[in-house]
């Protein structure tokens, strides 16, 4: 049975330990006391060395603790040291989240459902349908001027048949650790936790999920909250340099910089049919009729959307005797357009190229299009349209 330091002591940064057993990889070592933290209660393990070894995985096995070390080591005595920065990092976090915990059930009595320590920031899913904006603000609050008050943080151990006055209660028998935050909360844990409420630092919440009926709320506590603020302060600085504004007046300026850029496309898009339509009357001036006085062109473009062309087939076929076939070649799409006049029926002639060589498409007796599958299906449908049986005239 592996002797837990941790648990009296959460400020133990190095110690010196017995070699008990190894793996028979050679791996894992097994110690008689550890100060590493094991993953468990969903606070990270600790990493650090043993004799020199890196710490790279610690392993709740339940009676004993095992260290997955980098490297082989030979020594029976061991001198342990634990990566503090590490450690007090999610020390931090753990003491938030007790706090944050106990806040939001003394403020909504909403309760903690689970909770989620990760490498970026932290989680914590709460037993309500919705959590309000001004409900954020006031728990963020109130946590921090906890952390103010500085108020003591300290180990107990009780029997789990005692009434300690638990936030939640445990379904674990025997002897229960209980971490208590002065006057505010009680809770059964086997983490580490900071002495007083002073060390969590700053207690910053940051974006909600609905998850599951519950509420997620993403928090960082410490340097880490620190940090966040400071890469959102620098992101939010880039967005108002764009708009040459202050920070307070950017998203107004976003939202109607964004409303202004929809009307230029409503604008832009408009303006393209015209243009469409007025170069469509210009092909059609500049084509020559043939034997039968039908004018028939074929508009290809490399790539985009088949809208401008139909603007242009508009144009076109608005004259007498005249037959339009627009080809977009990226995604490769097509469209027929014939004037009344002209004794032809896009919609079927579509239809009829799309079902020969693997498309799709259709459309009415004045403008069809259609879709196929390659480059090479798309020549094939262009030249069924253009071929002389396609435009049976009589
Ligand atoms: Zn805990």
């Amino acid at each position: 049975m592996t002797e837990r330091l941790y648990y009296a002591d959460s400020y133990l940064t190095s110690f010196r330990a017995r070699v008990v057993e190894k793996s028979t990889d050679g791996g894992a070592v097994y110690l008689d006391r550890t100060a590493f933290y094991p993953t468990s209660g969903g606070q990270p393990f600790d990493t650090g060395s043993i004799a020199g070894a890196p710490v790279v995985d610690v392993i709740d096995e339940g009676e004993r603790i095992a260290h997955v070390l980098g490297a082989a080591i030979d020594a029976d005595e061991v001198e342990c040291r634990i990566d503090w920065p590490r450690r007090f990092d999610h020390m931090q976090q753990h003491s938030g989240q007790h706090l944050l915990s106990a806040v939001m059930a003394e403020l909504f009595g909403m309760a903690t459902l689970s909770v989620h320590f990760g490498a970026g920031s932290s989680t914590l899913d709460l037993d309500t349908p919705s959590l309000s904006a001004e409900q954020v603000r006031a728990a963020e609050t109130r946590a921090n001027e906890a952390v103010f008050e500085n108020r003591p943080v300290s180990v107990l151990f009780a029997d789990s048949a005692e009434d300690v006055g638990l936030r939640k209660a445990s379904d674990r028998a025997g002897v229960l650790r209980v971490i208590s935050i002065e006057g505010l909360d009680r809770s059964a844990c086997g983490g580490t936790h900071v002495r007083a409420t002073g060390e969590i630092g700053p207690v910053l919440i940051r974006k909600l999920d609905k998850v599951r009926g519950a509420v997620r709320i993403e928090f960082l506590c410490g340097l880490r909250a620190l940090r966040r603020a400071r890469a959102d302060f620098e992101t939010l600085t880039k967005v108002a340099q764009v708009f040459s504004a202050t920070l307070d007046d950017s998203p107004a300026l976003v939202a109607s910089q964004r409303e202004a850029l929809k009307a230029a496309e409503k604008d832009r898009r408009r303006l393209d049919e015209e243009l469409g339509v007025l170069m469509g009357r210009e092909l059609y001036d500049a084509t020559p009729a043939d034997s039968l006085g039908v004018r028939c062109v074929v508009k290809r473009i490399a790539s985009g959307a088949l809208y401008p062309l139909r603007a242009m087939a508009e144009g076109f076929c608005a004259r007498t005797k005249a037959v339009f076939i627009g080809v977009v070649e990226q995604p490769p799409t097509l469209l027929l357009a014939a004037s009344p006049d002209s004794g032809l029926d896009a919609g079927k002639l579509v239809k009829a190229a799309m079902h020969e060589v693997g498309g799709k498409g259709g459309g009415a007796s004045r403008l069809a299009q259609g879709s196929v599958p390659s480059a090479e299906a798309l020549e094939r449908a262009i030249s069924l349209l253009t071929a002389p049986f396609a435009f049976p005239r009589d």
